[in-house]
């Protein structure tokens, strides 16, 4: 592809996803499926590094979720919540390995923390002295929707925690399996369109001004991570799971310290068969480095943290659509 077609190509990717992203964190009705958009990303992210001079900063490869809705009161993170860079393979999971190296020095140890990839919404939680003050949406990773009212109806955001901290700490809202079968049912008893996924009826559900509808989705939430962090020091991010358990959030049971690439590459292969068995969806594995000093040396990009990585397992639409074009060839 010569200049100018790069040129094109670029412009026209840009437009589209720009497209497919109002429609999936705005408007929660997304038109095409998520590997479809990952791979025209992918394509994106392979022209803007064969011509880093076409990069702008409002590309979509640049930004993170999608403009917050004017109904709700606009809350700006301290600090910002990202996006994770994505690896397709086993060999793009080695390369994230051999960055992280890198970027810490080959001399030292590297150890992971591996955890299931919640399909629902990003979130973070703010408490003050112990109790919870304001519930907010990643929006688009600067400012996000405040969703207090929304927050509170889930059974599992404690109200209170177990010290006196002030500390925001960050996770994934998501509906489970057996809600969501329960409430596409109802939709369409009543003749209303049902929900794509599980993802969309959560973020729905919580982007209503009304707590009630929230209220009456039964969602649930795991807490993964931290913002703002006044509660002392730890030094990885599997103690600070720990902790946050401790102080009553829910955690996901199933992450796992992973001392190697290899351990990883495991436990993504046991998910990748398993995943099925769980009563929530997951589209993906999370991997984090696991010492705390070695994520704030490798630090950031404009987008993502270079200490972590978001594996997607491969989209059972697209093996499908593959299948139906083999076939018809
Ligand atoms: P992402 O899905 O690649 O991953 C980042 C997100 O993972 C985090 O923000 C967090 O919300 C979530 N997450 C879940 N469990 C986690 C854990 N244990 N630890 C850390 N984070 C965890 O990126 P994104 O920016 O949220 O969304 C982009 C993705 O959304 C695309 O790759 C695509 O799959 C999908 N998308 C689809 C469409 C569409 O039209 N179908 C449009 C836009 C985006």
């Amino acid at each position: 592809m010569n200049r100018e077609e790069a040129i094109e190509q670029i412009k026209s990717l840009r437009e589209e996803l720009e497209q497919y992203n109002h429609e999936y964190h705005v408007l929660d009705q997304p038109s095409v499926s998520d590997y479809q958009y990952d791979m025209k990303m992918q394509e994106l992210l392979k022209l803007e590094e064969e011509h880093p001079d076409l990069v702008t900063s409002d590309s979509p490869s640049q930004r993170v979720g999608g403009e917050p809705l004017d109904a709700f009161q606009k809350v700006q993170h301290t600090i910002p919540m990202l996006s994770l860079g994505n690896a397709f393979n086993e060999d793009e999971l080695r390369e994230f390995d051999r960055r992280v190296r890198e970027g810490v020095g080959v001399d030292e140890d590297v150890s992971y923390v591996c955890e299931l990839k919640i399909d629902g919404l990003a979130i973070s939680l703010r408490y003050e002295d112990g109790v919870f003050t304001q519930g907010a949406t990643r929006g688009d990773g600067t400012t996000g929707e405040d969703i207090t009212q929304n927050l509170r109806t889930i059974k599992s955001i404690p109200l209170r925690i177990k010290e006196e901290e002030t500390i925001e700490v960050r996770g994934e809202a998501f509906m489970p399996h057996r809600s969501f079968i329960a409430l596409n049912e109802a939709r369409e008893e009543s003749e209303e369109e049902p929900f794509a996924n599980p993802r969309n009826a959560a973020a729905g559900s919580l982007r209503q001004l009304d707590p009630k509808i929230a209220a009456s989705r039964n969602l649930d939430i795991f807490l993964y991570g931290v913002g703002q962090w006044d509660a002392g020091e730890l030094e990885s991010h599997s103690e600070r799971l720990e902790y946050m358990q401790k102080l009553g959030f829910k955690t996901n049971p199933e992450w796992k310290k992973c001392p190697t690439i290899e351990d990883v590459i495991d436990y993504v292969n046991t998910w990748t068969e398993s995943r099925e068995n769980l009563n929530y969806e997951i589209d993906g594995i999370v991997i984090k480095v696991d010492n705390l000093d070695q994520q704030e040396e490798l630090g950031f990009t404009a987008k993502n943290p270079r200490w972590a990585i978001a594996y997607k397992f491969p989209a059972e639409e697209a093996i499908t659509k593959i299948t139906d074009i083999e076939l018809s060839v």
